[in-house]
């Protein structure tokens, strides 16, 4: 089982239609998957149709009132599953800032999951900003993918997120985190800028950038306010083609171990 965080401090790159879409493609490859949504703002959970209900996150588990497994729902996708946020999750912060560990809580939750290990992949959901919910989900991956959208400010981006990796990396943090990819998002070829940041991901972070690229597509912006995936609303377009050209690219990157 792989645990995969789905981050960038930066808003609105793509991390949650990343996390929604690769999530329901690598489910179609017939791999369970777990989508753990970490932001509050909810997102992932309304993007796939499951209602925010109250006492329902991750939280509970976090500040050690429940264990992970009675958190896990069925979603309408078959093989995906998932762990909704709710607004609560937003004084979760505060509340585990004051616990012993406060940046390893949510491996230690994850720990009995990982040892059982009944889902191929799980994937993180992680709100903007290098907080506390962020800081626990690199604690806690295996890998760290970054949707970056191609913009003027991508690379700066980048640096941010990979000086927090590294300070995790060090004993007794989470010394195995690994750089899953970067994934350009929002590509728009006819635009000069969108393939001069392509160029400089390439060459600041050769064998990191995903090959395949997500672009720029209404309809990826129209799936998630009818509550469905890509691979549903518009199975045969150019962004469910491009997010299945990723599962393909990401389950060959990252074997699941199981
Ligand atoms: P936040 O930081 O607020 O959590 P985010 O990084 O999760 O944002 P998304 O919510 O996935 O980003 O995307 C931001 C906006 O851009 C949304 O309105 C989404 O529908 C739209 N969007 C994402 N990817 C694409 C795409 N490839 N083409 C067009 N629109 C997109
Ligand atoms: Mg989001």
């Amino acid at each position: 089982m792989q645990v995969i965080a789905i981050a960038n401090q930066k808003g609105g790159v793509g991390k949650t239609t990343t996390s929604i879409n690769l999530a329901a493609s690598v489910a179609a490859k017939d791999k369970r998957v777990l989508l753990i949504d970490l932001d509050p703002q909810a997102n992932a959970t309304s993007g796939v149709n499951f209602p925010v209900d109250p006492g329902m996150s991750i939280y509970s588990a976090m500040v050690g009132e429940t264990d992970i497994f009675s958190r896990i729902q069925p979603t309408l996708v078959p093989n995906l599953f998932i762990i909704p946020a709710e607004i609560d999750l937003a004084g979760c912060e505060v509340e585990i800032a004051r616990l012993d560990d406060p940046l390893v809580r949510l491996k230690e939750v994850l720990q009995p999951l990982k040892d059982a290990a009944p889902y191929d992949y799980v994937f993180l959901d992680c709100p903007p900003s290098l907080g506390i919910l962020m800081t626990n989900a690199l604690a806690a991956a295996d890998g760290l993918l970054v949707p970056v959208q191609c913009e003027f400010y991508a690379l700066e981006g980048i640096s941010k997120i990979m000086d927090l990796m590294k300070k995790l990396q060090s004993p007794p943090i989470n010394a195995p985190l690994q750089l899953t990819g970067v994934l350009m998002t929002m590509y728009d070829a006819r635009t000069r800028l969108s393939q001069q940041v392509a160029k400089e991901l390439n060459q600041h972070l050769p064998d990191h950038i995903f090959q395949s690229i997500i672009p720029r597509s209404i309809r990826l912006s129209e799936a998630p306010s009818f509550g469905q995936t890509i691979l549903q609303y518009d199975a045969d377009g150019v962004g469910a083609k491009a997010y299945r050209n990723l599962a393909d690219e990401f389950i060959s990157r990252v074997p699941s171990g199981n």
